[in-house]
């Protein structure tokens, strides 16, 4: 089975997959390859695998790719083949954490083998809360992904589910559910 998590950024999905990934053993993430730089404590195959621009067209070409997305202006993602057969190989379900054109994508793709949650954020001021708090990007990355987020919402409607990550102790109850009721 295919676990999607799309959400605009700040909205709470990496804690949510984080806690899923923590709590579930039959589950695994999909590690994306991207062009943009790690932040913080990220390593490459962990959070993702960091490659050069170069390489990510290389692999375009080569159609490597399940899908790919230049989320931002200039910053390439995207979900490589031998990502997915790892995983399948490996007996478990695969969680993709994808922007949401990507997940609109991948769940035309798996259609019923995919379940698409949508993780949404009580507003777009409490989201502006959340990444100036994060403190992970500068304050015009943070308005390049406000912009961003508010067209993201009109998708919401396109997913299986959409949970409004308000209080974070509730909508992990909620996933629990949901996640019991896909995966059993
Ligand atoms: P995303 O992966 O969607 O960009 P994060 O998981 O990094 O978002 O969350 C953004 C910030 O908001 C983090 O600092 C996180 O700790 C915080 N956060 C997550 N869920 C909640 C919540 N329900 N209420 C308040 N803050 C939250
Ligand atoms: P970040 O830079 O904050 O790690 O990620 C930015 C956005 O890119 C997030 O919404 C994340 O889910 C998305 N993303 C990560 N990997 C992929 C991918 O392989 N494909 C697509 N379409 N989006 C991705």
């Amino acid at each position: 089975m295919i676990l999607i998590f799309s959400a605009p950024s700040g909205s709470g999905k990496s804690t949510l997959v984080q806690y899923l990934l923590e709590t579930r053993q039959d589950i695994e993430l999909s590690i994306s390859a991207t062009t943009r730089a790690p932040r913080g404590q990220e390593q490459d195959g962990r959070e993702y695998y960091f490659i050069t621009p170069e390489r990510f067209e290389q692999l375009i070409k080569e159609d490597a790719f399940v899908e790919w997305q230049q989320v931002y202006k200039g910053t390439y993602y995207g979900t490589l083949r031998s990502e997915i057969e790892r995983i399948e190989n490996a007996g478990h379900h695969v969680v993709f954490d994808i922007d949401v054109k990507g997940g609109i994508n991948v769940k035309r793709m798996f259609g019923d083998r995919a379940r698409a949650i949508f993780i949404s954020p009580p507003s777009i001021e409490a989201l502006r809360e959340r990444l100036t708090k994060r403190g992970t990007d500068s304050p015009e990355k943070i308005e390049e992904r406000l912009a961003k987020a508010e067209i993201e919402m009109a998708d919401a409607p396109l997913f299986d589910t959409i949970l409004v990550n308000d209080d974070l102790a509730t909508t992990k109850k909620e996933l629990d559910k949901e996640l019991a009721t896909f995966l059993g």
